[in-house]
């Protein structure tokens, strides 16, 4: 018998999507803890340290939490998805992090309770762990895949692996998105790769820049101008191209 998965998670509560395609939908939010990188910009810090404890919205949307120790049990999850699920409608489950593909086994024994609930199973990831995402797959309804570049993240691109993860999704009939989180310092040649990775892969999949949020200081947005010639570039090149920002930030959603 297969031993039941457990998860350190951050935590668990409702909020408005703020990025991509499907901005604007209301959304449970299961952020799991751990990243298998450091981005420059991340705006979740305690997804780099030990996490003790979780915290679980009691209302959905009303900001109030209990907090429950790690690692949390399958149960324990479904448990606290249902409360909020029974809440309000939803029209998904944001599985994000940190990197929620290293909780991929979770992830997978998920699925049923996602499907029981009417919910969609919506992975945003940074888009390496292509075995990861394999198992992941029953749960999974709709994925946006970050394509990270060195000038926004501070490491190296790894365009190889996102090809790989792309393919993957697009062979599993997923519906997949690519997101290009963008600097000021973002070069042509950067942009050109990122757009590469799709339109060699499936072109028809749609293409969202965002520009940089500054988190702490850190990051700086792309002028006007970058953002016009660049989404120019991308439509030239033949992509399915769209610039969404972070709007979550702007209505003082996290
Ligand atoms: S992949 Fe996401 S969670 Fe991980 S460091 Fe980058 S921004 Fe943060």
């Amino acid at each position: 018998v297969a031993e039941s998965p457990s998860s350190d998670l951050i935590e668990v509560f409702s909020a408005i999507q703020g990025e991509g395609p499907i901005v604007g939908r209301r959304q449970i939010f299961l952020r799991f803890g751990h990243c298998d990188v450091v981005c420059r910009y991340c705006d979740t810090p305690l997804c780099h340290v030990e996490l003790p404890e979780c915290r679980l919205e009691r209302r959905a949307g009303g900001r109030e939490f209990e907090r429950q120790a790690n690692p949390m049990s399958l149960a324990a999850i479904e448990t606290s998805l249902e409360r909020l699920a029974a809440d309000l409608p939803h029209h998904s489950v944001s599985l994000t992090g940190g990197e929620p593909l290293l909780h991929a086994e979770m992830i997978r024994a998920l699925g049923p309770c996602l499907k029981s609930l009417g919910l969609l199973g919506y992975l945003e990831t940074n888009g390496h762990l292509v075995d990861e995402l394999l198992r992941a797959l029953p749960a999974l309804d709709i994925v946006g895949m970050d394509i990270k570049l060195e000038s926004a993240t501070g490491f190296p691109a790894r365009f190889d692996d996102n090809r790989r993860f792309l393919a993957a999704c697009v062979d599993a009939g997923l519906d997949v998105f690519a997101k290009v989180v963008l600097d000021a310092a973002t070069s042509i040649d950067e942009i050109d790769g990122a757009l590469a990775v799709v339109l060699d892969t499936a072109a028809q999949v749609p293409v969202v820049f965002q520009p940089v949020t500054p988190f702490r200081g850190v990051g700086t947005p792309p002028e006007p101008e970058q953002l016009l010639a660049w989404n120019e570039r991308a439509l030239r090149a033949g992509a399915e191209a769209l610039v969404i920002p972070q709007t979550h930030k702007m209505i003082g959603q996290k």
